[in-house]
């Protein structure tokens, strides 16, 4: 007869499957084969107010991979004939391991209708389930059923009937399998799209995980059709196992499973199921569960957590940030001694040695941090963090997932907002995923960090650790308020109600830790390495050139050779010392750096910045640190060596340098542009260079007003002193 649409019942075996079909058929059932394979294929019509709809019973699996014959019917089945709905029958009395393949569902794209069968054994067994929260929370409707005595039968139809009036799409919710998985799916479903690769029967995601998985079908489908792409994505699947087995002993398969499940025990304890639980039969993450995700003890826990973390890594990292300064200036000492006097030596130590040094001194205090918390990652634990605060910064616009990202870029421990841009990756939602990678620069990242010390340090000393407490609380309460300013405003939208992936707890592995802290280190190395090399020599360019006008040179010659003639001794070289300041001063003036430091000040009066300030800000655009090399370089003027004294004192001493100029100054270094390496990574993870434009203008516009307030409210209220 006519049908008007087809759909399929799917589920686990002993799902009720068989009786929901003959509930909804009655005898109008026809039992055949799927071609070439003994599993039976039975087919029925289901007929109601002139609607009829032939529904396909797919056989049982618990999974849809290729290792049995069921499996591959029932996969084969829904890519090829496309049915219009999806039922997915589950058993609400197993419903984790059920969801299982829900969850492949999902991934695949069907448009899907659950079932929540067997509620009636589920109730018998203490488990009550809000199906209308699991449904939000999958973003799937779900109608509970009791198949066997018919009941619901006719809402679940109804169900069905609208979701495929509405003619959706497939489309594929994608689940994330952890960093080192989704940057290879991320870049096999590039290479897939691009050569349209198995794309008319397979989502290009879909195909990427299933060669992960190592899915022989569609391996040996994909080496028929393009046999090049196909070995060239079997070496990314290879060396990401290779990778996955020295850094956790583990196969891409576990993970994509362990994620699944994760992601379903995530949804499950949001209160969709409650049981009366039988403490002997939890699995050891669910025992650590109730603790450390326990309303009360959790965030208690969490914030011990945090505080260690961040204890760790900065008295740690003292010492080695110590040895690594040392080595510098030994470099540039020894340079400065072989090099003749002149324009290479000037560019060699000040430039290059002193640029890249600045930047590498990081290194250490970067890499301890990635330590704790590649341990927290893989422990399992930042998962956990994300899920609790993830009530917090639903309020604010924002995902749990964004957690991870804030603290990345320098949330607690002075991170960096690179690797904190590229960690949104795992959020799904594109809105909430602009609006955490748009603030998430605004984070105190470990280059802020010598800049607020110093400031702190010279007006505020005694309040030292106050002050950098409060400037991180600062730091996101800004980046929470601008985040839902945003979702107001460019990036309205409705929030996700999804939910992030809790892997089971495991003890991380020494030599897994090792290697992704080196990885995420080394990236930073050679970013920063790179892009700070070329901009410190071309500050120093624009620091140093066009030079002193002739006239200028033979004017301070002439007072050497003054002071020459009236002192000796000490004297004579205090004399000396400040005739060279007074160059420097008048040549750093004169230079490019200098004449666009002064032009800025028409506008920068009003938060208090003069121009030399305005040249440190213009560096730290390039990278937040070189704010207090270049502060150095033009407050020292004759440069430290010859002075001897820190530059907190001289900052200290210097007319119109003010506690509450201080403040301005830290209030604009934390909220004015990301640096240039953080730009092109906004550019290149939100897909277009107008967002990275959007960050720099917004955000120092943000900065000017905030500072601005800051520096003439302050001044108001007679707290310029
Ligand atoms: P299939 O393997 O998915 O086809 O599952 P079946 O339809 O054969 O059902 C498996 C068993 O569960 C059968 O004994 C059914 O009678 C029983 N069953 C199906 N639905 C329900 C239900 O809603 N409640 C209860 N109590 N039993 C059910
Ligand atoms: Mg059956």
């Amino acid at each position: 007869m006519e049908v008007d649409f087809e759909i399929a019942l799917a589920g686990n075996p002993n799902a009720g499957k068989t009786t929901l079909f003959n509930a909804l058929t009655g005898s109008r059932q026809h039992v055949g084969n799927y071609p070439g394979v003994t599993v039976e294929k039975k087919e029925g019509v289901w007929e109601r107010g002139g609607t009829a709809v032939r529904i396909v019973d797919l056989p049982g699996t618990y999974s849809l991979t290729a290792y049995s014959e069921e499996e591959v019917v029932a996969r084969d089945y829904l890519l090829n004939a496309r049915p219009k709905v999806v039922v997915n029958i589950v058993d609400a009395a197993n419903l984790e391991r059920n969801l299982y393949l829900t969850s492949q569902f999902m991934e695949m794209g069907v448009p899907l209708v659950l079932a929540l069968n067997m509620i009636d054994v589920a109730r018998d067994r203490g488990i009550s389930i809000d199906h209308a929260r699991l449904g939000r929370l999958l973003g799937v409707p779900v109608v509970p059923i009791v198949a066997r005595k018919g009941q619901g039968i006719g809402d679940l139809m109804s169900e069905v009937v609208r979701v495929a009036e509405q003619g959706r799409e497939w489309h594929a919710s994608p689940i994330s399998y952890g960093d080192d998985l989704d940057a290879v799916l991320l870049e096999m479903v590039a290479k897939i799209r691009e050569a349209s690769f198995l794309t008319a029967s397979y989502p290009p995601r879909w195909t990427a995980i299933k060669l992960l998985e190592g899915d022989r079908r569609i391996r040996e489908r994909g080496m028929g059709e393009n046999p090049e792409l196909c070995a060239e994505l079997m070496d990314l699947v290879e060396s990401l196992t290779d990778h996955l087995q020295e850094t956790m002993g583990t196969f891409p398969e576990a993970v994509i499973a362990d994620h699944r499940y994760g992601y379903i025990k995530s949804i499950l304890i949001q209160g969709v199921m409650s049981h009366q639980f039988d403490a002997g039969r939890l699995h050891t993450s669910d025992k650590i569960d109730k603790v450390l995700t326990n309303r009360f003890l959790g965030p208690l826990i969490m914030v011990a957590v945090l505080m260690g973390l961040y204890q760790f890594t900065f008295s740690l990292s003292e010492a080695p940030i110590g040895w690594v300064e040392a080595f510098f200036d030994w470099l540039a000492n020894a340079a400065g001694g072989v090099l003749p006097d002149g324009h290479l030596k000037s560019l060699v130590v000040s430039g290059i040695i002193r640029g890249v040094g600045g930047v590498l001194g990081f290194v250490p205090l970067i890499m301890l941090m990635f330590f704790g918390l590649a341990f927290l990652e893989d422990s399992g634990y930042l998962a956990r963090v994300a899920f609790m605060l993830d009530r917090v910064f639903r309020t604010f616009g924002l995902h749990g997932n964004s957690v991870m990202a804030y603290i990345v870029s320098g949330g607690i421990a002075g991170g960096c907002a690179v690797p904190g841009v590229m960690a949104t990756r795992t959020l799904r939602s594109r809105r909430e995923r602009m609006a955490t990678l748009l603030t998430a620069p605004f984070m105190n990242c470990g280059a802020k960090l010598p800049v607020l010390a110093l400031l702190i340090g010279t007006f505020f000393a005694e309040h030292q650790a106050r002050f950098m407490l409060l400037s991180t609380l600062l730091a996101w309460l800004v980046a929470l308020c601008v985040a839902k300013f945003f979702r107001m405003t460019i990036l309205r939208g409705e929030p996700t109600p999804f939910v992030m992936e809790l892997p089971p707890y495991r003890f991380p592995t020494l030599k897994g830790l090792l290697i992704h802290t080196w990885e995420k280190t080394w990236r930073y190395i050679q970013k920063a390495g790179t892009v700070i090399l070329g901009v410190s020599i071309l500050l120093w360019a624009m620091m140093t050139y066009p030079g002193l006008p002739a006239a200028d040179k033979a004017h301070f010659a002439s007072q050497r050779r003054e002071a020459a003639a009236r002192y000796h001794g000490a004297a004579l070289n205090r004399a000396l010392a400040a005739i060279s300041a007074a160059e420097a001063e008048k040549k750093l003036e004169g230079s490019a750096a200098g004449r666009l430091g002064r032009a800025l000040e028409s506008v920068s009066w009003l938060p208090g910045f003069d121009w030399r300030t305005n040249i440190a800000l213009l560096g730290g655009v390039a990278a937040k640190e070189v704010i207090v090399s270049t502060l150095s370089t033009a407050y020292a003027l004759a440069g430290p060596e010859d002075d001897g004294r820190p530059l907190a004192e001289i900052l200290a001493a210097q007319p119109g340098w003010s506690p509450l100029l201080s403040l301005s100054l830290i209030v604009f270094t934390m909220f004015y542009a990301p640096c240039v390496i953080t730009v092109v990574c906004i550019v290149k993870e939100a897909g277009s260079w107008r967002w990275g434009l959007f960050a720099m203008a917004f955000n120092t516009g943000f900065a000017f007003v905030l500072s601005t307030l800051v520096y003439r409210l302050g001044a108001a209220f007679g707290l310029g002193g």
